[in-house]
């Protein structure tokens, strides 16, 4: 759950050590299979000219194309550089050339809900995920900018830290931590007064964020019943303030009383949908006359009412991309709400798509802890994919929640399509997703930028 960001500061403390030890490890290797930086590398042409990488074209050929929004008639993409030069049309001379018959070729996928770091940005990329939306994490402008110069792990956009009261969620799991020092001294930044929330809001804001985080957690749905929650005042100048700055605002709602007071507040986005009932009429009403857009995460939720991923874990296609560690994680679940019904859910993303509100696909991954067991980076937002269709959705519908419409919601304006002047971010796999969704794990190739992910 987005909850479980703060897991993720209490893992980070803990691991800190380790992880700058891993990290090391891991941008040796990063380094080792990163295809080159654009602005600097050179190939051998014809003649044995240098030929600049930014001069290089990459021709995919006799592939279906799923452009972000349905399947075109044209089967060749042509790469220039890092964006999409042509699609369709001839080949050039001296262009690499890719067949890919028997294959699809989409748009890299977009998770519009996850809480991560660089490897989990490493794990997304290897499962096609070329663009990450955070939803609650601190990262500092520096970091931001060698992640959106590499082009070995996902690209990512943060809303910074998100805002909640004294005691209100995700703190809960800080003071259950059994982390000594964590229990004791860690202090998540909360908000108490409208105030105090327009400061915060503006904070993230100087700090990069790209839109702003409000939780709105009872506990009932989490396992930790009787939380404290923002006030409306307090919730209703943290979304205004986030307008006045340009910014969306969106919500964490796991209850259909959350989910009233976030669109009542005016939040451009749900970041769940809640899973304690089934929308109401109203509820459908109020939300599709809003705009606000909706991410799901059946993932999560099939997670928090009992399930386990252990079937996702032991897909070949999975298994050979993961670690152990996430491996056994996808085979937790988190089980906090064990009367909730999936079903619910389900009923719930098709009435919303229905009544005309944008479904986004997102997994809430964050952490290999027990607590936050049957997900992991990348993997899930596949198998969010797979569940979207499991409710009801068409398999280009589910396609569009990872491409085009989260483009379209954050104004990534620049992706999330196949399209001439797009960013080559492009993910390449056998079968036709479009009619049969669990082909989007039969990956064969994944660009970013125009950069091809070497295996
Ligand atoms: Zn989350």
């Amino acid at each position: 759950m987005t909850a479980m960001k703060c897991e993720k500061i209490f893992y980070e403390n803990k691991h800190n050590h380790e992880r700058e030890l891993s990290k090391k490890t891991f941008l040796k290797k990063a380094t080792a299979v990163a295809t080159g930086t654009l602005a600097v590398g050179v190939l051998r042409g014809g003649r044995n000219k240098p030929v600049l990488l930014q001069d290089r074209i990459t021709a995919i050929i006799n592939a279906r194309i799923f452009n972000g929004d349905r399947v075109i008639d044209d089967t060749t993409v042509l790469i220039k550089g890092e964006s999409i030069q042509a699609v369709g049309g001839e080949v050039p001379a001296g262009a690499t050339v890719i067949d890919g018959h028997g294959a699809t070729l989409m748009p890299g996928l977009i998770d519009s809900h996850m809480h991560t770091d660089l490897e989990g940005l490493r794990d997304a990329l290897l499962f096609g995920v070329t663009t990450e939306l955070e939803m609650n994490g601190h990262w500092t402008p520096k970091k931001r900018k060698k992640i959106a110069e590499r082009r070995d792990i996902a690209d990512l956009r943060s809303p910074g830290m998100g805002l909640t009261p004294p005691g209100g969620h995700p703190t809960e799991y800080m003071s259950s931590s059994n982390n000594l020092l964590i229990r004791l001294f860690y202090r998540y930044p909360t908000v108490s007064t409208p105030e105090e929330a327009v400061k915060f809001v503006d904070k993230q804001i100087a700090q990069g964020a790209d839109y702003i985080k409000i939780f709105i957690e009872d506990g009932t749905c989490i396992g930790f019943p009787g939380l404290p929650v923002l006030n409306d005042e307090t919730l209703n100048a943290a979304v205004k303030e986030a307008h006045r700055k340009g910014k969306m605002a969106i919500a964490h709602v796991t209850t259909a009383k959350g989910g009233r007071r976030a669109i009542a507040a005016g939040v451009d986005g749900l970041a769940h949908i809640f899973f304690d009932s089934q929308p109401t009429p109203k509820f459908l009403d109020a939300t599709a006359s809003s705009g606000a857009f909706v991410i799901p995460t059946l993932v999560t939720i099939s997670s928090a009412v009992g399930n386990n991923a252990s079937a996702l874990a032991a897909d070949k296609r999975v298994s050979s991309r993961l670690s152990q560690k996430w491996l056994d994680s996808l085979s937790r679940s988190m089980n906090v709400y064990p009367q909730g019904k999936l079903e619910d859910a389900y009923a719930g993303v098709m009435a919303l798509h229905k009544a005309g509100v944008d479904i986004l696909a997102g997994c809430d991954v964050s952490e290999p802890i027990p607590s936050l067991g049957g997900l992991a980076h990348g993997a899930s937002l596949h198998q969010e994919l797979q569940l979207l269709v499991a409710a009801g959705l068409t398999p280009i519908e589910a396609l569009q929640a990872a491409t085009s419409t989260p483009a379209r919601r954050f104004a990534l304006t620049d992706r999330g399509r196949v399209a001439p002047g797009a960013r080559a971010d492009l993910l390449l796999v056998d079968g036709d997703p479009t009619t049969n969704i669990s082909d989007t794990l039969s990956i064969r190739a994944v660009w970013r930028q125009g950069v091809q992910l070497k295996k």
